[in-house]
Parts: structure tokens; C-alpha cells; sequence
């Protein structure tokens, strides 16, 4: 293609009229560890060759096993979306590029690193032979090794990531296929616990063709939104599958960084003992929400009945034809709600802020329909990652007004009920509510029309004094707070104010301390949907490993 052999001359010789005249005035150029070494993104012509002039790479072609080049509208503006391949100074690399139909010239730009030369993914060609398992009658065998190698008792594992949801799993799996020995911990008893404990009627709130761990896709016949118990059982099969190395029953309890490079761990197992391990590299997993946030609410100082967070709550069984107040109006507040009303309680939801309420199918879809537009998944993600903030954000306002006018009635009815409704910074929506502060939406699976059926009462905080005398129990679906706050418990507050905020936008435009390299060596973070987790783990598990070989 024209623009991509004329990029790599302009590139080649850093020429820079070249390379001003290949790029819109309003362009972007993002970055995933392909030339940077970071995940970053630049805008504006200016910003974008004088950065990318500093940098080289080769042979820039059409990806001919990729979905050819076609015209598509992102962020309501026709263009010509090109998938290409090229050489990264450091290996493959794979990358998106948006023309102008009309000018020919660059929108977006993606570049990102897909696998490390001499060092790649155990996969495909590359995967073990297996050999050494079979022909060893008298030795230990393939299950007997695996059950060792898990037991770290005298060896350290490279990499110990602390939680194994399916952001643990994902950069588990991602670190074992490049040969990273690693160490997945989690408090819960039994992996996929971290679904399992949630509410009875739960499933997914995605469709599953979004929700796939990396390699492993889910079976073709399973449902379209999958139930927590089975996605949990998944998980249990992912981690055998993987071979991931996974100890249940076991809490990180922290850890420091020492001059030799290596932390000094402290994990607390199921029996009560304790273990001490020195991993070069520590992967937070924990979610993106780590210690409940408790407001001190006056009103509820002398409730003499029971106070919980949501966090705590297991299900409604015991407060049949009890009454419940659920203070907020996030998804664990209505869907706690929700639980207790089947339960047979008679709940009042309690709104302190306004909130953003989207029907769960299909409105809350709409910002996945990329993957239902025929691309396989592997495009859709690198299609998804070239997406710069600028245009996420266009993206998802635009999304979000669709939605809008899909919900129209139950929205109508809800503010009739007196539900305060907002749709996010500047009509950004759910997903940018999720991605600045992780949460103040509600995917409706059918407690607002309780609401508005009168079947759930609603009313604002002024009222929680009037409501309380008759209650007997008290939920804090009031959230949680930020990840820095776990990172001062586990680690200590000087650590934590070095690493800075976690998670949100900084104005590099990319999620702070989120997938990439922080403040602190050896110290990563990963968190945020199944397919942020799918697709950001690669490019993880590439910075840990050239961390590895280059220590
Ligand atoms: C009803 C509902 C539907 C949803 N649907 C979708 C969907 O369709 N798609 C999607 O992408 N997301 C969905 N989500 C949101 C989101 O993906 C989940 O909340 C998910 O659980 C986040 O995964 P995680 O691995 O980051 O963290 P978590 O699932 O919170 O896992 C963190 C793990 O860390 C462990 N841990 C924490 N601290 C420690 C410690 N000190 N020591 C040891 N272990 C520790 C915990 O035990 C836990 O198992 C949904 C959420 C809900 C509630």
C-alpha cells in the first residue's frame, strides 16, 4: 500500500516534511511498546512526527492474514482502516492505520509490539514437543512434575501475581506460554470463588463473544450472557489448561522491594502459616476495587439494626419479609436491591448521586458492536487498541445519545419516579464512567422497572433519617476506593505515593500505572474488563519479560 511504503522512506530517513505531509493536522499516534517501549499516545501532527522522526522500523506491509483493508465510520467519520504488519526494532509488530477517504492522509496510527525475537510465545509451531513426559517410564510424569513445579519449595517464581480473577488468569496465562515461571495467589478458597460468591441470578453482563480469556476461547454453543457458576468453573478449567501455577486459601498480605532486585513477600495460606517468597516481579490482580469505601453517615449512627457494606453481602434468604434500605444507586446498589426484593424483603434504594441507567440488551451492547461486525477476535482487539482516547471518547458519546433514544420510555418512567439520571462527563457514558472512576452506572436486568413499577421504593438521601426507625438492615452499596489506597496498605504509603493514582486517565491519555511500567520497579498492574484484560496482558507480560532478560 502506498501510504505505508511511503511512511517507512520518511521513516527510514527521518524526513520530516515526509512525514508531516502522510498526517491529518487532527491526527493521533498511539503507541504500544513497538518503537516507545511504552504504551503512549500523541496528538496533533506537530506532537506525532516529532515523535515518531526519533524512531525506525522495517518492512511495513498489508497484513495479508488479517481482514483486508476497508472502509468503516469510527467515531461517526468515514475512513479507510488498514491492518498492517512490520519489524519492530525488537520483533514482530502489528499495527492499524485510518486514512481520510478524501485526502489520503493519516487519522490514526497504531504501532504495537507482538511478540519479542528469540524470545517468543511458546504457541502455535512453537509449542512443546511433550516428549520429555512420555518416554520416561520410571520417571516422574507429566502430572507429577506440574504438582512440583507448583509447589515452589525450592525455587522462587520469577513473577507472583497477587489474585486470580480473570485479570490474574489472563496475565498468568499470557507470562507461563512465554516460559516466565509465575505464581498466582488468591484469598477465596476455590478458583472462580470470585464469581461464585456473587448473587444467586448473576450472569455476564457482555455478550460472550467479548468476553473471551487469551487462547481459550469459550465453546461456540455457550450461552450469550454466561452464568457466574459456569464462567467460575471455566475459570478452573483455564487455570489446568494453562498449567498455571495457582494457590487458593492464600492472602497476599505485602511485600518490599529490595536492593537486590527482588521483592520480600509475606502470603498467609489456608492453614493459618505463613510463606515468604522473593519474586522479581509483583502483578497486582485485585481488581479495580480494592477496600471498601464507608461514608460516616450521621443518620445511621444509633440504627440499632445490621450495617453492611456490599461487599459483605452474601444473598436475601435471611431478611425474608424484612425491610432493607440500600444506600446507592451503582450496580451493586440495584442489584443487591433486586436480590432482597426476590428474597422477600421490602427494599427502598436510596439515590445519593445522580446516576447512569442503560438497558443491559441492547443498549449496553452497542459499544461492543466492533465484535459483532465479522472481524475475527484478534483483529477486533488490535482494531479496539488502535482507537486513540480522542476518538473512544466520540466514540462512546455517540453510543451513548443511541442508547439514549433506545431507553427512551424506561428512562422517562424512572425520572418519574423521581430517579436523577446523568449520562456521564460531557455524554461519555457507562464505559467512561467505568474507565475514569469504576462505576455510577446501572445495567438494568430489571430493577429499575421495579423501581418503576413501585415494587422497590426510591428516595433521596435527604429522606434515609425517615426511613430508617422501621428497617432492619442497612447495605452501603457506597463503592470502594481507589486502588492506591491497597497499594499504601500492602506496601506502605511511601510506595503507594510514588506509584501515584491507579486507574483513570493521566494526561499522557492512556490509564494511569495501568498495563505498563510504574514509578516502582517490579511492581504492575492489571485490572479492567475481560477484553482489556485480554488484550492489555500481552503487552504486559512483554514488558516483564524484557525486564527479565535484561536483568
Ligand atoms: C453482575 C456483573 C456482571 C459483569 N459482567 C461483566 C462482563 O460481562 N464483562 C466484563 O468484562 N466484566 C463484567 N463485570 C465486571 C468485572 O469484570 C468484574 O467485576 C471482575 O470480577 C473483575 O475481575 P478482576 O480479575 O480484575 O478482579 P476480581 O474479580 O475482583 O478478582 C480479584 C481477586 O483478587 C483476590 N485478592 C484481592 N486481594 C487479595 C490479597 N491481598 N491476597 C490474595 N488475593 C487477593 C480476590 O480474592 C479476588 O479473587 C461484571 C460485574 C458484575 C458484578
Amino acid at each position: 500500500m502506498d501510504w505505508l511504503s511511503r511512511f517507512e522512506r520518511a521513516l527510514h530517513k527521518a524526513d520530516r516534511a515526509s512525514l508531516r505531509g502522510l498526517f491529518d493536522p487532527d491526527c493521533h499516534w498511539r503507541d504500544l511498546l513497538a518503537l516507545t517501549w511504552d504504551i503512549r499516545t500523541v496528538s496533533g501532527v506537530d506532537a506525532v512526527v516529532s515523535n515518531l522522526e526519533q524512531h525506525s522500523a522495517r518492512n511495513f506491509r498489508i497484513d495479508p492474514e488479517r481482514t483486508p483493508p476497508r472502509q468503516v465510520t469510527r467515531a461517526g467519520q468515514q475512513c479507510t482502516e488498514v491492518l498492517f504488519r512490520f519489524d519492530a526494532p525488537d520483533g514482530p509488530g502489528a499495527g492499524v492505520v485510518r486514512l481520510f477517504p478524501d485526502t489520503q492522509k493519516a487519522w490514526t496510527l497504531l504501532t504495537a509490539l507482538s511478540d519479542l525475537a528469540g524470545h517468543e510465545e511458546h504457541v502455535g509451531t512453537r509449542r512443546p514437543k511433550g516428549q520429555a513426559y512420555s518416554r520416561d517410564f520410571s520417571g516422574p510424569n507429566w502430572l507429577d512434575q506440574r504438582n512440583a513445579r507448583a509447589e515452589y519449595r525450592d525455587r522462587e517464581p520469577a513473577v507472583l501475581v497477587v489474585g486470580g480473577g480473570h485479570a490474574g488468569l489472563s496475565i498468568a496465562a499470557r507470562l507461563t506460554q512465554r516460559g516466565i515461571d509465575t505464581l498466582i495467589v488468591d484469598r477465596h478458597a476455590r478458583v472462580g470463588d470470585n464469581w461464585r460468591t456473587r448473587y444467586h441470578a448473576l450472569t455476564l453482563h457482555n455478550q460472550v463473544h467479548v468476553n473471551h480469556l487469551p487462547y481459550m476461547p469459550f465453546p461456540p454453543n455457550w450461552p450469550v450472557y454466561i452464568p457466574k457458576d459456569k464462567l467460575a468453573n471455566w475459570f478452573e478449567s483455564y487455570a489446568e489448561a494453562m498449567e498455571l501455577n495457582y494457590w487458593t486459601g492464600t492472602e497476599f498480605q505485602g511485600g518490599t522491594y529490595d536492593p537486590d532486585g527482588r521483592w520480600t513477600v509475606t502470603l498467609r495460606r489456608a492453614d493459618g502459616t505463613r510463606r515468604t517468597l522473593r519474586p522479581r516481579h509483583v502483578v497486582l490482580a485485585t481488581g479495580v476495587s480494592g477496600i471498601p469505601n464507608v461514608p460516616d453517615i450521621p443518620a445511621l449512627r444509633n440504627f440499632p439494626g445490621k450495617v453492611i457494606h456490599s461487599g459483605q453481602y452474601v444473598d436475601g434468604e435471611d431478611w425474608r419479609g424484612k425491610r432493607a434500605v440500600v444506600i446507592g444507586t451503582g450496580n451493586s446498589g440495584h442489584d443487591i436491591a433486586q436480590d432482597l426484593h426476590s428474597a422477600g424483603a421490602a427494599v427502598t434504594l436510596v439515590q445519593r448521586s445522580p446516576t447512569l441507567v442503560v438497558q443491559c440488551d441492547p443498549s449496553a451492547q452497542l459499544v461492543y458492536s466492533l465484535y459483532s461486525e465479522g472481524p475475527p477476535l484478534e483483529d477486533c482487539d488490535l482494531i479496539t487498541t488502535s482507537v486513540p482516547l480522542a476518538l473512544a471518547r466520540r466514540t462512546h458519546q455517540l453510543a451513548t445519545e443511541h442508547a439514549k433514544n433506545l431507553d427512551r420510555g424506561l428512562l422517562e418512567a424512572l425520572e418519574r419516579k423521581g430517579f436523577r439520571l446523568d449520562f456521564g462527563e460531557d455524554g461519555t457514558g457507562w464505559q467512561f464512567k467505568y474507565l475514569t472512576r469504576g462505576g455510577g452506572y446501572y445495567f438494568n436486568v430489571g430493577c429499575s422497572d421495579l423501581i418503576v413499577e413501585g415494587k422497590i421504593g426510591l428516595a433521596p438521601s435527604a429522606e434515609l433519617e425517615r426511613l430508617l426507625p422501621g428497617a432492619d438492615l442497612v447495605v452501603l452499596a457506597t463503592g470502594w476506593k481507589g486502588q492506591e489506597a491497597l497499594v499504601g496498605r500492602l506496601f506502605g504509603e511511601a510506595l503507594a505515593a510514588r506509584v501515584g493514582p491507579i486507574w483513570g486517565f493521566g494526561a499522557d491519555q492512556e490509564l494511569r500505572n495501568m498495563f505498563r511500567r510504574t514509578a516502582q520497579p517490579g511492581l504492575w498492574f492489571i485490572a479492567g474488563s475481560f477484553a482489556q484484560c485480554r488484550i492489555y496482558s500481552r503487552y504486559l507480560a512483554l514488558q516483564i519479560q524484557s525486564d527479565l532478560l535484561a536483568a
